[in-house]
């Protein structure tokens, strides 16, 4: 294969940039210096692979990628929506990932004028799940019930390898968005409603990814993903500035401090803006506030989605000079590398958009593949691509059984005997597909055909216990009540991905109930365990009047992966004792799916008047295996901001791991502020009758809020006064003013 630059002939007087010991950005201006308009507008480029497969029936090579990958000088190729780009079924290893994208890389080098190679990207947003083989770890939210950066980050490592390893260099993830409608179909790929866990797990995967020096992570999708609703993706977010900076930015700023090389660009609206197309967003904010100084690409399609969806311009001329000058600087356009050159050079002979920008956009990208390594190190070893992926089974596990929440745990049902009877049953206790979620199986992940492995809940019960029975149907369940001690029931709803998982019952579907009733009935107890992409209200199975929960344990699973039913089972036996907690609010009515807890008001003890916060589990709610005191906290100011002191022991007879929360409240401030907020988290493991002080630094930044009055006078920064700290459980009343926990500002 050809090195980049072409050879002999160049090295004679070698370019500076292809100086493999310039920095980054010297290369790139040396690089941009030397193109013709037609060379910087293809690099802004990202098309789908599928165009190129078009003229490439039998496979990939520079003859027949010319006419796309040559003609235009594309910048980018992805493999996006519903593709399986290089083979179905078995033929879709990593292997031949890792071939066909050697072959991209080297019709972009050898078809093109200055040797430019693409950057290969995919969406690898809990591993590599476009390919055969490769262990998935849970999904964002149930990492989210691990409040463990240290473990999203290893595994996000994991998961850069394996992309790697197939030469995929731009993997389009994490997303940072938060989850505060649980029928929102990307809900789950949220790491949680709360925007201090959002940004300390969202900086973590960033730090994951790019600990990989020949990987860019892409952080999305900036900014109001959502938030639009009702339960609908890439709608209007109609969100207050305060909002905005309150809620949403954190994620970013922290995403983008811990080196993200890459963002992705929101394609929906917020207050009726389209981001796509929004310089105050693109430029002034994520630029000028969040300092952010890599490539902004926009979302599959959002730039003709100026034109097409939003009517924010006539025609694709404009449309593309709008999304540029705005910020943009990789347009993803999956279907049409001609028609969006072609509209950009139209733009900048009619000077829509300045050369000076189209130049800084190009030289960002260059400086993206520099940094990452696409010039010097092309391509990679095919042969080791099948061998690396398929690897971390035993991360993947801990993983899941970290994310594992137990919520409920009536007469200690948990955790079961290693020999106990129990017959497993539900839609989802022997269901590869629950068990993965979205972005593994059909659209967004490997075809539908594709024999894919995962351990499922029965299977992880199975390898732990051999009195374990299967009944796959409620009759034959009701039936094998004699031999059974519990009942362990895997409900949920099939999983799904983007716009077409929008809008669904939030409520647990009603055969399940009626099978969990009737499990119920039996007399035997009952261990739920939901497999979805959001918590459920469980309708029936809670009591209206008193509130009591059917099922003696009620344990929550996520999407956990791969090795998901051994995680469960990690947890339901006791191997693990868990320590996840909720990262959202569990809502007890199929109404309350956008009820989070820093809704302004929140319930008390003393029953504050209007609290609306009524959940079935609170947020962070979470049972272990042993038994925890936690506080009183004591607070001390310092220059960068507060240490809390948590005094934490565990009082149980069995170690632990504890996740300790430090939440704020401000008895009074200029503007209505959540009631608590978490503004601080850590783990930390206890022996049995152990007990230490954790210390927790809260910095100021995290006590800012935006004040001033809707005439937007706003002003965002730490206000003076008291704030109050307390760790503990949420709904705990905070507490009062003056005590050791609180400090003055
Ligand atoms: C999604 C992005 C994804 C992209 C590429 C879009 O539809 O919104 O999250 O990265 O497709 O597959």
């Amino acid at each position: 294969l050809l090195a980049p630059g072409g050879g002999a002939a160049v090295a004679a007087a070698r370019p500076r940039y292809l100086d493999p010991t310039a920095a980054p950005q010297a290369r790139a201006a040396d690089l941009v210096r030397r193109m013709t308009l037609d060379e910087k507008v293809g690099q802004l480029v990202q098309i789908e692979v599928g165009h190129v497969l078009r003229e490439c029936p039998n496979g990939i090579d520079d003859g027949c990628a010319r006419p796309i990958v040559g003609t235009y000088g594309v910048g980018s190729i992805l493999s996006g929506a519903g593709s399986a780009p290089f083979g179905s079924g078995q033929a879709n290893t990593p292997r031949h990932w890792a071939e066909q994208i050697n072959a991209l890389v080297h019709a972009s080098i050898n078809d093109t004028r200055l040797h430019i190679p693409i950057m290969y990207g995919a969406d690898v947003v809990h591993g590599h799940g476009n390919v055969l083989g490769d262990t998935l770890f849970p999904h964002n939210l149930g990492l989210g019930a691990s409040y463990d950066p240290a473990l999203v980050r290893d595994l996000q490592r994991a998961a850069a390898a394996d992309a790697v390893a197939t030469n995929v260099r731009w993997a389009f993830a994490p997303d940072v968005d938060l989850a505060v409608d649980t029928i929102w179909g990307r809900y789950y790929e949220s790491f949680g409603e709360d925007p201090t866990l959002v940004a300390t797990l969202g900086a973590a995967s960033v730090r994951g990814l790019e600990s990989n020096p020949l990987l860019a992570s892409s952080v999305k999708h900036f900014i109001g993903s959502g938030r639009s609703g009702p339960g609908l993706d890439r709608a209007d977010a109609d969100v207050s500035w305060r909002a905005l900076a309150d809620r949403l930015i954190p994620a970013y700023r922290a995403a983008i401090a811990a080196g993200a090389d890459t963002v992705m660009a929101y394609d929906g609206t917020v207050d009726s803006v389209p981001v796509t197309g929004s310089r105050y967003l693109l430029t002034d904010v994520l630029r000028g506030q969040l300092r952010f100084s890599g490539v902004v690409i926009s979302d599959y399609g959002a730039v003709r989605g100026l034109l097409n969806n939003f009517h924010m311009a006539a025609d694709y001329e404009h449309a593309a000079a709008i999304a540029i000058n705005a910020g943009i600087d990789m347009t993803m356009e999956p279907d049409d590398a001609a028609a969006f050159t072609g509209a950009v050079k139209a733009a900048v002979a009619h000077r829509l958009i300045p050369m000076t920008r189209i130049d800084q956009a190009v030289a960002r990208i260059l400086t993206l593949k520099f940094a990452n390594g696409i010039f010097d190190r092309p391509y990679v070893d095919a042969a080791q691509a099948d061998r690396t992926l398929g690897a971390h089974a035993e991360l993947a596990r801990r993983a899941a059984a970290e994310s594992t929440v137990v919520l409920r745990n009536a007469g200690s049902l948990l955790p079961l005997a290693g020999d106990a009877r129990l017959t497993v049953t539900g839609p989802g206790a022997d269901s590869v597909r629950d068990t993965l979620g979205g972005w593994s199986i059909g659209w967004q992940g490997v075809p539908a055909d594709s024999a894919v492995r995962a351990v499922t809940v029965r299977a992880g019960l199975a390898n732990a216990d051999p009195h374990v029975r299967y009944a796959p149907g409620q009759d034959e369940a009701v039936a094998a009540a004699g031999d059974t001690d519990a009942y362990v029931a895997v409900v949920g709803d099939p999983p799904g991905a983007e716009g077409p998982n929008d809008s669904r019952d939030p409520t647990l579907p009603a055969d399940q109930q009626a099978l969990v009733r009737a499990l119920l009935a039996t007399g035997k107890p009952v261990v739920l365990v939901v497999l979805d992409d959001r918590p459920l209200a469980l309708g029936s199975l809670v009591d209206p009047t008193t509130g009591a929960v059917g099922p003696q344990a009620v344990v929550m699973a996520w999407r956990p992966g791969t090795e998901g039913g051994n995680g469960v089972a990690d947890v339901l036996f006791g191997a693990v004792n868990p320590s996840a907690r909720l990262p959202v609010s569990w809502p007890l009515r199929g109404a309350d799916h956008r009820s989070g807890y820093l809704d302004l008001t929140l319930p008390t003890t003393s029953g504050t008047p209007g609290g609306t916060y009524q959940p079935l589990f609170p947020f962070g709610a979470g049972l272990s295996y042993t038994d925890y005191t936690i506080g009183p906290v004591a607070a001390a100011a310092t220059p960068g901001g507060v240490t809390v002191t948590v005094p934490v022991a565990n009082t149980g007879t069995r170690a632990g791991d504890l996740v300790v929360p430090v939440y704020v409240s401000q008895p009074v401030s200029a503007v209505a502020v959540p009631r608590k907020r978490l503004v601080g988290f850590t783990r930390t493991t206890l022996a049995a009758g152990e007990s230490r002080r954790v210390s927790i630094a809260v910095p100021w930044s995290r006590l800012a809020v935006v004040t001033g009055d809707v005439d937007g006078d706003r002003h965002a920064g730490v206000e003076p006064g008291a704030y109050v700290f307390a760790s503990g459980p949420l709904t705990a009343e905070p507490p009062p003013v003056g005590g050791p926990g609180t400090v003055r500002r």
